[in-house]
Order: structure tokens, then sequence, then C-alpha cells
């Protein structure tokens, strides 16, 4: 195996859906990809379709200039990347780590790969792995420019939009935080929505259209609430954080009585209570970003 690292030849180490995901691509794009797992055996079909099945972590990232890392979250990064073989097969080349962490993580391992001789992006994958090869990928990464703009021909082979969101290494993190909050805030009220609705006699799927169209009524009032945010209008005119509250109780009320537990209806609503009590009754449910981020 050429210890020289090789511009069109990529490395994926981690192979649960999403790693099988990316080397598929990288495969299709008709990139030299070696792959590998902590668990052997994932890799059989990769390596069918072409893959090279690197038999250690340290023959893996040897074979290839840049290494794509997609596991599981940085202690599993860790695991692998950190130790002695790895880390010396990793000096002078790169290490684009696609998995998921907090920006705090990904400072410390950007500080641990600049120690070490190593070249460092971050990054985040923001959609699901049926995606990934397709237009509707959506990839965001921070880290030295240069460096994305040197590997971002063989990251392209992954189909979708790739953006760089600045040089500070956690920027990545911090979108991808940011923005499964939102996600993950949102699965966790569709999922007590539906337990309300059952135990009320309306099924999912009959609730689901109109479900739906609450769901479309978001984007607009998220580009209103970021304009009011940066500026610092909260202006609730036609819908104070007051009425928030109120049909935030309801909620709460008819979760309750069904026995369903409403603890995140409750803490939204608490929220809420605590903005009118600091008394911006008035303003509208966004002031809640502007309390919390008082600390
Ligand atoms: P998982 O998040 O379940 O990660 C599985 C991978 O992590 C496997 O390769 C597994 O190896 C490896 N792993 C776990 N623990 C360790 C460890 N201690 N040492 C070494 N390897 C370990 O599945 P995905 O592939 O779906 O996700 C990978 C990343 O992609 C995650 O960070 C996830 O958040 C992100 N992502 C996934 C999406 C999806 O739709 N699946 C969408 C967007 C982002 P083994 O097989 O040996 O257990």
């Amino acid at each position: 195996m050429s210890s020289h690292p090789q511009q069109s030849a990529v490395t994926v180490l981690g192979l649960g859906p999403m790693g099988r995901a990316l080397a598929g691509a990288f495969l299709d794009a008709g990139l030299r990809t070696t792959v590998w797992n902590r668990t052997p055996g994932r890799n059989r079909d990769l390596v069918e379709r072409g893959a090279v099945g690197a038999r250690s972590a340290e023959e893996a990232v040897a074979a290839s200039g840049l290494t794509v890392a997609c596991v599981v979250n940085y202690d599993a990064v860790d695991a692998i990347l950190r130790r002695e073989a790895v880390t010396d097969a990793l000096k002078g080349r790169t290490v684009v780590n696609l998995s998921a962490d907090t920006p705090a993580r990904a400072r410390d391992t950007a500080a641990w790969a600049a120690g070490h001789g190593i070249q460092y992006l971050d990054g985040a994958i923001m959609t699901p792995t049926t995606t990934i090869g397709t237009p509707a990928a959506v990839f965001i990464h921070s880290g030295p420019e240069e460096l994305y703009r040197k590997h971002l021909p063989v990251l392209e082979a992954l189909g979708g939009t790739h953006t760089h969101l600045g040089e500070e290494i956690g920027r990545a993190a911090a979108y991808d935080i940011a923005l499964l909050d939102i996600f993950w805030t949102a699965m966790a009220g569709y999922a007590h929505a539906l337990a309300v609705a059952k135990a009320e006699g309306v099924t999912a799927q009959e609730l689901a259209p109109l479900a739906k169209g609450i769901g479309a009524i978001i984007p607009p009032l998220f580009e209103q609430a970021a304009e009011g945010v940066d500026s610092g209008d909260f202006s609730g005119e036609g819908n104070p954080i007051t009425s928030a509250a109120s049909s935030m109780a309801h909620i709460v009320q008819t979760s309750e009585g069904h026995g369903i537990d409403a603890g995140v209806m409750r803490a939204a609503e608490g929220m809420a209570r605590r903005v009118i009590g600091l008394g911006h009754g008035t303003d509208g449910f966004i002031r809640i970003a502007e309390v919390l981020g008082r600390r």
C-alpha cells in the first residue's frame, strides 16, 4: 500500500448506516475508497462494490490522504484515532470528522489534531442516509478554509450542498446542535400530540394532514422571529405571550386529564410564565430566546 496521500482516494472510518451511505457514494463517484469499522463484517457489500476493506484503522488511514470519520460520537472518534498507531499513520494527512457531538468536543479534537500534525476539519450531516449521493443531502463544515477548498472536490462526491460556516472549528457543531434542538423539540411535540390525540379518539393518520398544516405555518415564523431576535424587537402585536401561555395550559390540562405526562409542555409553559413574570406579557413568544440568553 502506498505511504503517500492520494487526492483521489478516501478512507471512511465507521460503517453504521451513515458511514455505509458515505462510502457507497464515494464508490459511486469512482474514488478509491478504503473502509474500516470497529465491528468486522459490516464492510461486505461495500467490498463487493469495490471498496478496500482495511484490516485495521491504522491501515485504513494510511491508504488515503483524506479520512472521513462517521461514528456515533467523539468518544468513539477518540477510541479510534487516539491510538498511537493510528495517530502516527495520520500525521500529515487530513481528517474530516462528520460524526455528531458538541462544539466543545470539536474544539478539543482540533487541538489534539494540531498537536499531532494532523490537518482537521469538522462537519455535520443534516439529512438522512437516503439523501447521501443525491442533491437533497446537506453537509456543513468548519475549520481552515484552504483545507476545506482542497478537499471539497472529494467531499462533493457525497452529493448535495456543502457549506463552509467559518474557520472557527466549533461552528459546524454549533449549527448542528441548534438545528437538532429544533428538530427534537418538534418531534417530542409531535409524539406527545399523537398520544393526546389518541386518548381523545383521534388516530395518528387522521391528525397527520392537519399536523402538516401546522408545520407549514412555522418556516415564515422562524424568519420573522430571527429578524426580531437580532434587532431586539419582540413585539407581540396580535399574538402576545400571555395568549400562548393560556393555550399551553389547555394542553397540559388535557394531557394530564388522560394521565399523559406533560413535562415538555409544562417546561415550555414555565418559560412563557417566567417571561410574563418579568413584565414582558405583551411581547411575542420569541422573547423567551432573549430571557433564556440572559443566563
Ligand atoms: P450510529 O450513530 O449508531 O453510529 C454507528 C457507528 O459508530 C458504527 O460504525 C459503530 O461501530 C461506531 N461506534 C460506536 N461506538 C464506537 C466505539 N466506541 N469505537 C468505535 N466505533 C464505535 O449510526 P450512523 O452511522 O447512523 O451515524 C453516524 C453519525 O452520523 C452519528 O454521529 C450520527 O449522529 C450522524 N448522522 C446520522 C444520520 C442518520 O440518518 N443515520 C443523519 C445525520 C447525521 P460498530 O459497528 O462497531 O458498533
